[in-house]
């Protein structure tokens, strides 16, 4: 039987965790506060800064979303950021993404300071994850934190496996290798350029994928033995407009021992990752 593994247990039991942090912080007299910095109005956006707004209020810290225009020029957008970024009752900011196409070259990361910056793209934190520090109290890219959480809650450590990643993007398929291989993991890192994916992912006993293709991945890339773990980044809509991930999840439960749903698996725990920045973040200003 395949073990689903679902977000929200370990969600519930982390936000008992941020919960008494966050008031550890406030009666040190620092209230968590974060910025969502919002330009334009793009549905899913508003939906996911929204989300992460109320999730942040859950467990008693500020979130304010400052939605800027959808038109804001490229001087305006930079100054916008870097004045949010220096506000010292800031402790944490980041950009929802994307940025409307004129704006889109710019790397809002690099405008943040890096002790704020929660989504943890900036290349201070980047580095310090390629360093491998262990006692480095730096902000962790989100996604990659909450697929390593995962496999750690459901009990499937990642020392010593062979993991194979599909996709290689700065936000996810970069820094989860990096993640990986801190925590003593043989990583592979596959992407559209692999020759035979399949032979990769057979010998794999973790499989991550972050493609971004509805249902890419079909039970002909896993091998017989049934003990693969298969972790699920992608969100995707597929041709009838319904959510769903990379893995082609109906036909592939029975064929692996675990695997992430989408929804309600990777996705909660890239909130989740942002919000434990943000009271590293302030635990960090004291
Ligand atoms: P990108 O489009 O930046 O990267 C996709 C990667 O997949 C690329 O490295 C690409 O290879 C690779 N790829 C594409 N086609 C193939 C193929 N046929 N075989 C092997 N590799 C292939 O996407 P992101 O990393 O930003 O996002 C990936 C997915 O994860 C999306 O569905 C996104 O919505 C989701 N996502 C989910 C998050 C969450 O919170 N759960 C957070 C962030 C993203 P190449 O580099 O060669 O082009």
């Amino acid at each position: 039987m395949t073990i689903e593994l679902r977000s929200a247990p370990l969600v519930e039991q982390e936000l008992e965790k941020l919960t008494s942090k966050c008031e550890l912080l406030k009666s040190k007299g620092v209230t968590p506060s974060m910025k969502v910095i919002l330009v334009g109005q793009i549905k899913a956006s508003v939906i996911y800064t929204k989300n992460k707004k109320k999730f942040c209020e859950r467990f008693g810290a500020d979130c304010e979303i400052i939605n800027l225009d959808e038109s804001i020029n490229e001087q305006d957008f930079v100054d916008a950021v870097k004045k949010i970024s220096e506000n010292k009752s800031v402790h944490g900011c980041f950009v929802q993404l994307p940025l409307p196409s004129h704006l889109s070259h710019i790397d809002p990361g690099a405008l943040i300071d890096p002790n704020k910056d929660v989504d943890g793209f900036h290349e201070h934190n980047i580095g310090e994850l390629f360093k491998g520090d262990p006692k480095s109290k730096f902000l962790m890219p989100c996604t990659p934190q909450g697929v390593l959480g995962t496999l750690n809650y459901y009990n499937f450590p990642v020392e010593g496996k062979n993991i194979v990643i599909i996709g290689r993007s700065l936000i996810v398929g970069k820094p989860l290798a990096l993640l990986l291989l801190n925590n003593n993991a043989t990583v592979t890192v596959c992407h559209s350029r692999t020759t035979d994916l399949k032979e990769h992912t057979k010998r794999a006993d973790i499989i991550i994928s972050a493609v971004g293709k509805p249902r890419f991945l079909t039970a002909d890339y896993l091998n017989e033995n049934g003990k693969q773990v298969l972790v699920d980044v992608g969100i995707n809509h597929d041709e009838n407009g319904k959510l769903c991930g990379d893995l082609d999840y109906e036909n592939l439960l029975g064929r692996c021992q675990a695997i992430t749903p989408v929804p309600g698996g990777v996705g909660p725990l890239t909130i989740l990752s942002l919000a434990q920045n943000l009271l590293q973040a302030a635990e960090n200003s004291l």
